[in-house]
C-alpha cells in the first residue's frame, strides 16, 4: 500500500498514520517529524527550515522533495509507505510523479477550521519519537509521558493559536488544491474526521478496504 494522507494541520493524519502503519506493517514518513528531528539536532537542513516552521509557513519545495527522495529510497519503503504531510503543494505532487512513484490513494481527512483550532490547543507531541497525543482525545497512559519511548510530551511551538491560523490559511491556499489533483487522477478518498480517534479509524479503514 502506497498512501498519501491529506488534511489540515491537526486533522488527525499523524494519529491515523500510526494506526495504518501498524495494521499494514509499512512505515510512515512524516516530513514534519523529519524536519523537527533535524531542528533538534541542529543540522544544516534543520537550520534552513527553522524560520519557516516557526511562522507556520511551508519549507521550500526543493528541501522537502530532497528529504522524501532520500527517505523513499530506503529498503523499508519497498513494500509500501504512508506519506504524512507530503506532498503539500502541487509542485511536490508533480515531483513525486516524476520520481516514478504511483500511489494507491490520497486519503483526505476532513475537519472544519473551527474544530481544528479547538483541537490544536490540546495537542501534545513526544519530544523523542514524535508520536502524537491529545489531552482529551488521545491521552497517554501516564500524564506527560510518551507510551512508546518514555520521553516527555511537549506543545509544539507552531501549535500556538496565531501560528495555527497561519497554517490553516497556508493549507487552504497551497495544499487543498491537491484534492482536485488526486481526484482528477482517480485517487482521492475523503473521510470526515470524527471526535473519537477510533471512529475516524473505522471510516479510514473502510475507505482503504475499497482500493
Ligand atoms: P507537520 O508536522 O506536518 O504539521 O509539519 C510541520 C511544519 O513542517 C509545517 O508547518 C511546515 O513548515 C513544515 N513541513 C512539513 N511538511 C512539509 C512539506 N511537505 N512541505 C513544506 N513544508 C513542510
Amino acid at each position: 500500500m502506497r498512501l498519501i494522507l491529506l488534511g489540515a494541520p491537526g486533522a488527525g493524519k499523524g494519529t491515523q498514520a500510526e494506526i495504518i502503519s501498524e495494521k499494514y506493517s509499512i512505515p510512515t514518513i512524516s516530513t514534519g517529524n523529519i524536519i523537527r528531528a533535524a531542528l533538534k539536532e541542529g543540522t544544516e537542513m534543520g537550520l534552513r527550515a527553522k524560520a519557516y516552521t516557526e511562522r507556520g509557513e511551508l519549507v521550500p519545495d526543493e528541501v522537502v522533495i530532497g528529504i522524501i527522495k532520500e527517505r523513499l529510497a530506503q529498503d523499508d519503503c519497498r513494500e509500501g509507505f504512508i506519506l504524512d504531510g507530503f506532498p503539500r503543494t502541487i509542485p511536490q505532487a508533480k515531483a513525486l510523479d516524476e520520481m516514478g512513484i504511483t500511489v494507491d490513494a490520497a486519503l483526505s481527512i476532513e475537519v472544519d477550521d473551527s474544530e481544528i483550532v479547538k483541537r490544536m490547543s490540546g495537542r501534545r507531541v513526544c519530544s523523542g519519537c514524535g508520536a502524537s497525543y491529545h489531552t482529551e482525545f488521545k491521552k497517554p497512559e501516564k500524564d506527560g509521558v510518551c507510551n512508546l519511548c518514555g520521553d516527555d510530551l511537549v506543545i509544539r511551538k507552531d501549535d500556538e493559536p496565531e501560528t495555527v491560523k497561519n497554517r490553516l490559511s497556508v493549507y487552504h491556499d497551497q495544499t487543498e488544491p491537491l484534492k482536485s489533483y488526486y481526484k482528477a487522477a482517480g485517487k482521492l478518498l475523503e473521510v470526515k474526521g470524527q471526535d473519537k480517534v477510533e471512529d475516524t479509524t473505522a471510516l479510514v479503514l473502510g475507505a482503504l478496504s475499497g482500493i
